[in-house]
Parts: C-alpha cells; structure tokens; sequence
C-alpha cells in the first residue's frame, strides 16, 4: 500500500527483489476484532496487577543506562532461563547453554543463519508449524517437507529414509506440533538424533558433519503427565537445540522473548551470526521481571491443560475426530467445508484457526467463559 504523499514522488523504478520473494505478501493470521479470540494460541489470562507493576519498575530501572548498549550476552537473563528450566523440567542446564532473542521465531532464525544457507537444506514433516518454511526461505536454505503419520506422530523408518536422503543441515521438529498438538515420544526424538549424528552435509575437511536436530517446545508446558520434555536428552547429544518461549504458557507473547537450550559449542555459533545487541535491556529487564513472578504466570497452567482436556472430550462425544493434544489447542475435524464453520463462527463473535489439514479447525484453549461460548456457537452452526 502506498500513502497518497509517497505516490506523489513516486518514480517508475522496479525494486530489485530476490528471487522467490514475487508476490508474497507477510505471514500472519488475520486478526480480527471479535469478542472471543482463539486463534493465535496466546495464554488468555493477562499477567496481574502485581507483576505489571514490577514489570513497570524494572523497565523504569533500566531506562536510567539507555544511553549504553545492553549486555549483548544478556548473562543474568540466560542464567534465569536455565534456572527456570531446571524447575520446570528438572534437567539442569547451565547458563552457556542457553541462548535467546526475540522469540523463539528469532532463535530459529539464528539457528539457520548458522547453519543453513545456499546449497543445504532443511527437514521437517508435515503438517508442522508454517513459519518454517520462511526461515528456510529468509536465509536461502532449501527447505523439504518429510510427512507425519495418519495420527500426526512421526514414522521412524519414514524419518531415516528423509535424513539418509536429503542430508539435511537442521532438522526441524515441532513437539508438541502445531497445528496438531503431537507431542513425539521421547523415543523418536532420540532416533532421529542417533540417525543424525552423520546426516548433514558434507565438511570441508571431507568428513560428514551432523544434521543439527532443533526440538521446538514452544508448548512444551502444557504437555500431559508423563510426556517428558527433549531437554532429558541433551547431555547425549550435541547437535540437539531445545526451543523454549516465554510466548505461550508463560502468557507473555508481547514480550517476545524465546530462548533454547544446547550444548555450549552449539550456541557459541549461534553468537556469531545475531545483531549485535539484538535483546533489548527493556526487553531484558521485562523478562527477568516477568521470570520472577514464574509461580503466578505459571499457575494457570494446570487449568488451561484440565481445560483442554475437557475440550477434546466434548468434542469427542459430539462425534468430532480429535487429535490427542499436548498443547494449549485442539484441532478437531472433519468436515466437508471447514470455511463454513470457521466463518459461522465468526458470526457468532468466535475467531477461531483455519488451519492444518484439509477438513480441520483449530481453536485455542481460552478462560471457561471462552470456552463455553465457542462451544455455544459450535452447536448452533453445526445445528446440534
Ligand atoms: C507460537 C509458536 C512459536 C512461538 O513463537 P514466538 O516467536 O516465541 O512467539 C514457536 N513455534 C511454534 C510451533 C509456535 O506455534
């Protein structure tokens, strides 16, 4: 879009724009002004009076020094992290094992600045998370889609045979997925990092380097009892990167603070390739704010999971297909036309993902009033 001044001084040039960039338009799910949003699997619960205010006053801190540049390693911040970790899925790890930036999209990013590039490519199976093809795109990385089973896991012969094929320089796994809400068992994590050991692309002495394995966590919190996290299985392997963000459970996706967890030779690379001094000390000073009241921001966790899993049941028992959920979403299906339940919906003030296989919806976990009106508008469009 131009605005009328521009086209005034506007000449006929043609912009240079890289190849594959023609006629893209920016990713984004349209976000609209309705009463009920579950469309972008944000936490619904805004963070408390209490941890604004000291929020508030730690950005009103770190004001006073924003004539110096911010720690550009962000020390105290990554030590945080690491101890967060350590609380939440009991594997220790050390504050040089953890890198962050802007969102986990950011992390991601970095990740396949270090390692991607012209001539490699990246792995992923399908239906995953659709900013990874972007990544692959913004950093002139190929990018191969592998597929998910029938029931949304992942096929270990299938997965092999992609590796083995494609000598992919990342792998790309989201767990639990989105759209589908999969959380992959430890085991198929663990296969696909044995077969990658060798799998990646050729090294310049001639030997054969890794394919680095990248474990997207984005909803890791919200994974049932007895589903163990990909951070169990770093100490035995040093290509592996577990992807964390503050975006989800942590109900601060305005933040935009996302952070992994890898050996440290992993992320000494990672530190080459950010801007320098990419995390802000506001956004470092909200965040250690924000890590401080952990207890509270994470307290509507063990709801929103109760939540979900009453959600999958009711749909089940109207007769929806359901994928088993580990993350704060369900993908429920399937119908003839899905638009035109997305979009009666809509009409009825519930904005909900028209996304993922043909046939499927998505909707996030939202507070029980949410809930209950997307249930009420669901059985009056499907006229139950
Ligand atoms: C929401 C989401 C993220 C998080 O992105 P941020 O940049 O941290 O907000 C990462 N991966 C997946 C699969 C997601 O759905």
């Amino acid at each position: 879009m131009t605005t009328p001044a521009f086209e005034a001084t506007e000449r006929a040039v043609r912009l240079p724009l890289r190849a594959g960039l023609e006629g893209l338009t920016p990713y984004g799910a349209p976000q609209l002004d309705v009463p009920v949003l579950l469309n972008v699997n944000e936490n619904p619960y805004p963070p408390s009076d209490a941890v604004v205010a000291d929020i508030a006053d730690a950005v009103a801190n770190a004001a006073h020094g924003l004539n110096r540049y911010p720690d550009r390693d962000f020390h105290e911040l990554r030590a945080e992290l690491a101890e967060y970790l350590r609380v939440e899925s009991g594997v220790v790890v050390v504050p040089e094992q953890i890198w962050a930036a802007n969102g986990s999209n950011e992390v991601m990013l970095h990740l396949l600045q270090a390692f991607g590039g012209t001539g490699r490519s990246v792995l992923s199976f399908a239906p995953t998370y659709s900013m990874y093809p972007e990544y692959a795109r913004d950093t002139l990385t190929g990018w191969v889609a592998g597929r998910r089973a029938e029931d949304f896991t992942l096929d270990v012969d299938h997965a092999r045979a992609q590796i083995a094929e494609h000598r992919p320089a990342v792998i790309l796994l989201a767990s639990p997925n989105n759209p589908t809400g999969t959380a992959l068992p430890l085991s198929t994590i663990e296969a696909v990092c044995e077969a990658a050991a060798t799998s990646g692309p050729p090294a310049p002495d001639g030997g054969t380097a890794a394919s680095v394995v990248v474990v997207d966590e984005a909803y890791g919190e919200f994974r049932r009892e007895g589903t163990a996290s990909a951070l169990t299985l770093l100490p035995r392997h040093p290509h592996l990167a577990v992807s964390r963000t503050m975006s989800k459970a942590f109900g601060m996706a305005g933040l935009r603070l996302g952070y992994l967890a890898a050996a440290p030779a992993l992320v000494d690379v990672l530190r080459v390739v950010r801007l320098p001094y990419h995390l802000s000390a506001v956004t470092q000073a909200a965040a250690l704010a924000a890590l401080r009241h952990r207890a509270e921001l994470m307290s509507q966790v063990a709801s929103l999971r109760a939540e979900r899993d009453d959600l999958v049941v009711w749909l089940r028992d109207h007769g929806l297909q359901v994928a088993d959920s580990d993350a704060n979403f369900v993908l429920f299906g399937l119908f003839d036309d899905r638009h035109a339940v997305w979009n009666g919906l809509l009409e009825r003030g519930v904005l909900i993902r028209e996304v993922g296989p043909d046939g499927w919806l998505r909707v996030s976990v939202g507070t029980p009033r949410e809930t209950a009106a997307f249930k009420a508008a669901l059985e009056e469009v499907l006229g139950w």
